[in-house]
């Protein structure tokens, strides 16, 4: 399977890529073994993609701007892996974005591999089987990984955290700019996108001036990364496109490729996915306790007793959380 992800022909790495993704979806746990594998053999062969982030909310029109870019890229000659992080799957396994007609026009093309969001667990589960979706894309030597979500909060903090540059796809019209302001999304963008612009280029103008100066102001009060006026730095920056009409898209490339060459120069980019990679080991140990946790057989067994005594008042939480940890440190069945 390795050989076929990094040097198989078109045909045979897409099987190979999605055999792969497959096998690291699986939760059995000789598939988990095998995947921990795959991943230790793929790993000296990936982390040379640009790792995108794209978000806004549904109807922004992010799968019409991920295709006319991606066909863009392509025609430029990159390869370009398109993946989905789909809140709404981790809640109830349904999908806002997984609709199969979705990038039609793309995903024909030889360039591109497009994969729809795992589709159930918890969001920290999803984001994990993205994060190593990615890998192996990389992996196969696809250099360009666009990473999508809906813009409802917590899945865009989640993309955000395993991308280099996070895009937020913004409407022409100042209440969604204060929407987005308000939930401190705008706070994680690297650029802002005014799409659309096509139907009112004043009022994509209006809204990139708005949000310009509203990034400003993060910039003053906000990160003091951007506080520092430093050309060395990176500044968020606002550009208006139609994804549609395909207009904005030089602006848009040359505006990551800016951002790529200044946070390599700057050590930030590597310093970036270093945080990225501790944070999503730590991450996923605290799942894994908490799941070991709630799977102790004393835990189980105490667990009813001692949150009724909680909620009675006759045993304070902290009293109550000590006495089961201790539990949970215990052998599940002591002798
Ligand atoms: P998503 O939900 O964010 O993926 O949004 P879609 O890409 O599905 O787009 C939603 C609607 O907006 C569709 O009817 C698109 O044709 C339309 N749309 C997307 N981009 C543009 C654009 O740049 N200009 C115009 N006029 N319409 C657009």
């Amino acid at each position: 399977m390795i050989e076929g992800i990094i040097n198989g022909s078109p045909m045979g790495q897409r099987r190979a890529i999605a055999k792969a993704i497959t096998l690291l979806e699986s939760t059995r746990a000789d598939h988990r073994a095998k995947g921990d594998e795959l991943l230790t053999a793929l790993l000296p062969y990936t982390g040379k993609a640009l790792r995108l982030g794209i978000s806004g909310v549904p109807g922004v029109g992010k799968s019409t701007f991920i295709e006319t870019l991606g066909v863009y890229l392509i025609d430029r000659g990159h390869r370009v892996a398109v993946l989905t992080i789909d809140p709404s799957s981790t809640v109830s396994g349904g999908s806002i974005l997984g609709d199969k007609t979705r990038m039609e026009r793309l995903s024909l093309l030889d360039g591109a591999y497009i994969r729809p969001s795992p589709s159930s667990g918890t969001l920290g589960g999803v984001a994990e089987k993205t994060r190593e979706a990615m890998l192996v894309c990389e992996a196969a030597g696809y250099d360009v990984v666009l990473v999508e979500t809906v813009g409802v909060g917590q899945s865009e903090t989640a993309v955000s955290g395993m991308t280099d540059m996070f895009v937020l796809l913004q409407l022409p019209n100042a209440g969604d700019d204060l929407q987005a302001i308000k939930k401190g999304v705008m706070e994680l963008a690297d650029l802002v996108v005014i799409n659309k612009a096509d139907i009112d280029p004043n009022a994509a103008l209006r809204a990139r001036t708005q949000i310009q100066s509203a990034l400003r102001l993060f910039g003053m009060h906000g990160n003091p990364e951007h506080a520092l006026h430093d050309a060395q730095l990176w500044h968020p920056r606002v550009i208006q496109i139609s994804g549609l009409k395909g207009q904005g898209l030089d602006d848009f490339w040359n505006a990551v490729t800016e951002f790529k060459t200044l946070q390599t120069a700057n050590g930030r980019l590597m310093q970036r996915r270093q945080q990225q990679a501790l944070a999503w080991m730590w991450e996923r140990i605290h799942a894994g306790l908490r799941a070991a946790f709630r799977q102790h057989a004393g835990v189980r067994d105490a667990l009813a007793g001692t949150t009724q005594a909680v909620a009675d008042g006759q045993l304070a939480p902290s009293t109550a959380a000590r006495r089961l940890l201790d539990l949970a440190a215990m052998p599940p069945h002591p002798v």
